[in-house]
């Protein structure tokens, strides 16, 4: 069939709205209608650090409506409104164990299907589809029936599609790896979606004191609005020690989504001991850490992929909470029309939006 996308064709290029064809699914597949897509920093690094693996349809946080299923599909039925999440295989050890982030075949469901193997074509040329299981900056994606979550057809799919990833990364760090108590305190460094999602998460926990720390006033001013109660300027001198004066003695729990190793470093000072800080933005690839620090304090630094939990029953908790108005998505959320698609990554790195929704006619 043909379908409109947004196409990747070389690391620093604008992306380009395109007819292309897409394959009918098979016997295991849903082909899904999308209306709306969040774009998260993921696909901005891939289109900047792989350009052999180019053309390729980006996107991750795909939300539609199913328009066919293939004959082995259950559990997914024509007219089913979905929210579509990363690719696992079902059936590995993590899997099992209801941690398909950890999937040991992650790297490859999710990298996207290449050459011959693409049911996505421009003319002749193959295109990469499947990023993320998705490829979702298009008008209809194939995708496995396991990466979807079924959702009421009331739910407004521009505002949620990003429980797909970002959302789910945020909050689910929260709830599913830092787990703090009412007693806890949480800071969270750097308020993109990710950082307030996990804002909103600690909020809707009850947590004792939520701080958020930024470069940008624009989106503390936000942060404060979805919960946190107090904001810092991340430049400031005295960071550290106005977060250990305030939580009198450093954060139980903090997360970082930046990625930036003297932010990392500042996060490590911050906490209490036996704190833990959650690490979720690759950035670094290395990281220098004092190490007396973490023995000394009894500190903790744990990564997390994914909010670490099992999307099929984490993001019908994010539904709930958004439904209750735990998670107003409103605040961060920004739709754009896909073809003003280079407009919302513009935006997206300037600052000027801190979630862009890309929606589809
Ligand atoms: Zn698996
Ligand atoms: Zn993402």
């Amino acid at each position: 069939m043909e379908i409109t996308a947004a196409v990747a064709r070389g690391a620093g290029e604008p992306f380009s709205i395109e007819k292309l064809t897409l394959a009918s699914p098979n016997a295991d597949q849903v082909l899904v209608r999308i209306v709306a897509s969040g774009l998260c920093h993921t696909d901005l690094v891939t289109r900047q650090n792989f350009p052999a693996g180019m053309p390729i349809v980006l996107g991750h946080e795909g939300a539609g409506v199913v328009e066919q299923v293939g004959s082995d599909v259950e559990g997914i039925r024509v007219g089913d409104h979905v929210l579509a999440t990363y690719a696992s295989c079902g059936t590995c050890a993590q899997c099992g164990a209801g941690r398909p982030g950890y999937c040991a075949q992650w790297a490859v469901l999710n990298a996207g299907r290449f050459g011959a193997e693409s049911p996505l074509r421009a003319g002749e040329e193959p295109v990469v589809a499947g990023f993320f299981g998705q490829s979702s900056f298009s008008s209809h994606i194939l995708t496995a029936a396991r990466n979807l979550v079924v959702v009421d057809r009331e739910l407004d799919l521009a505002m949620t599609a990003a429980f797909g990833c970002g959302i789910q990364t945020g909050a689910g760090t929260v709830v599913n790896v830092l787990r703090p108590e009412r007693e806890s305190s949480l800071v969270v460094f750097g308020v993109g979606g990710v950082g307030m999602a996990a804002v909103m998460a600690a909020r809707a926990l009850g947590v004792g004191a939520v701080i958020a720390v930024d470069l940008s006033a624009a989106r503390l001013e936000v942060a404060r609005e979805v919960g946190a109660d107090l904001v810092l300027d991340g430049g400031r001198d005295d960071l550290v020690e106005r977060i250990l004066e305030t939580l009198g003695g450093g954060a139980t729990h903090a997360l970082d989504t930046t990625g930036h190793a003297p932010v990392l470093a500042r996060a490590i000072d911050a906490l209490a001991p036996l704190g833990t800080l959650a690490l979720v933005a690759l950035g670094e690839s290395t990281l220098p850490v004092e190490v007396a620090k973490l023995i000394g304090q009894g500190k903790t630094l744990r990564g997390s992929i994914e909010g670490d939990g099992d999307p099929r029953q984490f993001i019908p908790l994010l539904v709930d909470w958004y439904r209750q108005g735990e998670l107003p998505m409103e605040k961060i959320v920004r739709t754009y029309p896909i073809d003003k698609i280079n407009e919302a990554v513009a935006d997206s790195e300037s600052g000027a939006v801190i979630k862009p929704v890309l929606t589809f006619d």
